[in-house]
């Protein structure tokens, strides 16, 4: 999920702006869109037209070209006729990357503003500061920056018995049988690295070296910046942690299970490895290019 070249980020409406606007409201975590034929839109509307949902807590998101991306919590009422109400898990596929990119930046907004309206120290209530791009308190100036997670994500990677392998996992959480890259979040005092050594020693219990940076991805469920690296294989055998991991194997990579959906930073890294280990990958080609659409 990457924003779109044309769209420049904001965290106030751009002055004079009057023209189109368009809205990405939610209602508990769901996302109101349009459905035009078989494809799903977010709503627009024309200069000084109102929303099509009364808004609460707007925001202003960015510009996409030159229309004004606005945020809100959508208030009470009927959803009017061919608008309906998505969560945005369920959205990837039916709304276009773009649109689902800078809804991945509304929910974080929308999220950010709902679950710190009352200070962390005192409990008084918040208002916007720096400019909209925090929350300080209303009483003893606490102020508090939208929260982001960073995990890591390493696919591990070894010469085997049937050539170039992938050691991929389905965790507990996975509800299919999908294979993926080992992911987890970093702790405090933690590097990168040292997150990756920690999660591959403790998730499959095997070591590895020589890690390569791949890329990152913003990933708004529901605030997760996900951190990828390739690393080799170092040694041990794959011994699963029950509480996290349901199996995991190497896959030779000509011989994949079912993988995670393409936009997901693990599989451009699982495909970037696939195409490495046929020679196709080019020379440096590191995750800003293979991620981007
Ligand atoms: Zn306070």
């Amino acid at each position: 999920m990457h924003l779109p070249e044309r769209f420049t980020p904001l965290w106030r409406p751009p002055p004079g702006a009057a023209a189109a606007a368009r809205w990405f409201l939610f209602r508990g975590g769901s996302l109101l869109v349009r459905t035009s034929g078989s494809r799903l839109d977010v709503p627009e509307v024309a200069a000084g037209e109102a929303p099509p949902l009364p808004g609460e807590e707007i925001r202003c998101i960015g510009t996409w070209g030159e229309t004004p991306c606005f945020a809100a919590q959508a208030g009470p009422g009927e959803l009017p006729d061919g608008l309906t109400l998505a969560p945005l898990r369920a959205l990837f596929d039916q709304l276009p990357d773009a649109l689902l990119a800078i809804a991945g930046r509304a929910a974080q907004i929308l999220d950010f503003d709902r679950t710190h309206r009352h200070c962390g120290v005192c409990a008084a209530p918040t208002e916007l500061g720096d400019d909209g791009r925090a929350r300080r308190c209303t009483r003893c100036e606490a102020t508090s920056y939208p929260r982001i997670a960073p995990a890591m994500m390493a696919l591990v990677t070894r010469t085997g018995p049937a050539g170039r392998e992938l050691l991929l996992a389905r965790g507990t959480r996975f509800n299919v049988p999908i294979y993926s890259a080992l992911a987890g979040f970093v702790e405090p005092s933690e590097s990168l690295e040292e997150c990756v050594h920690r999660e591959v020693r403790e998730e499959v219990g095997v070591a590895v070296e020589h890690l390569r940076y791949f890329g990152s991805q913003c990933w708004p469920f529901p605030h997760s910046l996900m951190v990828a690296f390739l690393a080799e294989h170092a040694g041990g055998e794959i011994a699963c942690d029950p509480g996290e991991i349901v199996d995991a194997q190497w896959f030779p990579v000509d011989r994949l299970p079912m993988l995670p959906h393409r936009l997901s930073v693990a599989r451009k890294l699982i495909d970037f490895a696939v195409s490495e280990a046929r020679g196709g990958a080019a020379p440096g080609l590191r995750g800003e290019a293979a991620l981007r659409p």
